[in-house]
């Protein structure tokens, strides 16, 4: 198995539907206010990963109310994770981290919590804390990675190494936290054998939950203005799915490698899709689903083909 589906394996773990709402909890981040750097990285534009219901000025709870509200149309039997994602989620004061984690868990049907955050941004305080945490509750800490080439990090404006990722998963991981990794594919600079012999670094991580997605070109950004002035070949839906097996299958062999007794990671995601308002390049014009429907039909049409060769 290559990897395991994230919605079989939350309710496995939860015992019920679980949707993520995410919220804006008005926390901002290091690379943006000097602590780190300035600007942000160049591909970031908060707002093209900020649901509609998500709104900074509102408190958690009624982030939450308002996404349970829009969710709840769904499933009636629906519970929730409240996903600290717009900006770091764990950036400020430990203490008002901890207190507006302890409010999402307090609202009625939200069972857990996700928290994204980058790798220079988890202080042993409150990692002291999450350890505590996930014994009462179902927590995830997902760690914005990106790529584990330090000279594309650099090119990107990350302001952190892959040294500095590898560190953070491996202090939260040891505590017996899930951990997530975010991993961006097709970044500047990083052609398919880098991004295979990345898949095979990151293998090595005790990652529980690993989320993938394309390079997008997002207005506002400072990726822009370089897409703009040098724009570069995107892929194809076609040439980005091979891609996208290549990269789980060389992770998949480097994590049974390094890591036997772990099962397979957890695929989050593959794909991404802004708002089109936003977006100016790839235009695939694919929904998640239907991205996930291609790779697997792709993936089984792989196999065959394999097996065929052997015959
Ligand atoms: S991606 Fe995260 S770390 Fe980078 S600028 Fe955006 S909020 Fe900050």
């Amino acid at each position: 198995m290559l990897y395991q589906d994230y919605g079989t394996w939350l309710r496995a773990e939860l015992g019920s539907r679980i949707q993520k709402i995410s919220i804006d909890a008005g926390l901002t981040c290091p690379n943006r206010d000097g602590r780190v750097g300035w600007g942000g990285c160049s591909f970031c534009n908060n707002r093209a990963f900020s649901p509609e219901y998500c709104r900074e000025g509102e408190t958690v709870t009624e982030q939450l109310e308002l996404g349970k509200r829009f969710f709840a149309r769904k499933y009636r039997d629906m519970r929730y994770l409240a996903y600290f994602q717009a900006y770091t989620g764990t950036y400020g004061d430990v203490e008002r981290c901890i207190s507006l984690y302890e409010e999402a868990l307090s609202v009625e049907g939200v069972v857990g919590v996700v928290i994204g955050t980058r790798p220079d941004c988890m202080p042993d305080e409150l990692l002291d804390y999450l350890e505590r945490l996930n014994r009462r509750t179902f927590l995830v800490v997902e760690y914005g990675v990106e790529s584990a080439n330090d000279a594309t990090l650099k090119r990107i404006n990350r302001g952190h190494t892959y040294a500095d990722s590898v560190e953070a998963v491996n202090r939260t991981a040891v505590r017996g936290i899930r951990v997530g990794a975010h991993v961006i594919l097709g970044l500047p600079g990083e052609e398919r054998t880098d991004l295979l012999r990345q898949a095979a670094q990151i293998g090595h991580l005790p990652l529980t939950t690993l989320k993938l997605h394309q390079l997008q070109v997002i207005r506002n950004t400072p990726l822009e203005r370089q897409w703009r002035t040098h724009p570069w070949p995107m892929p194809t839906v076609e040439e980005y799915i091979d891609l996208v097996i290549d990269y789980m299958t060389a992770f998949a062999q480097s994590r049974r490698e390094a890591l036997p007794a772990l099962p397979p990671c957890v695929c989050e995601r593959f794909v991404s899709s802004s708002p089109a308002s936003l977006r100016l390049a790839p235009q695939w014009g694919l929904k998640a689903h239907e991205f996930s429907a291609f790779l697997q039909k792709r993936l089984e049409a792989r196999t065959l083909m394999k097996n065929n060769l052997k015959l």
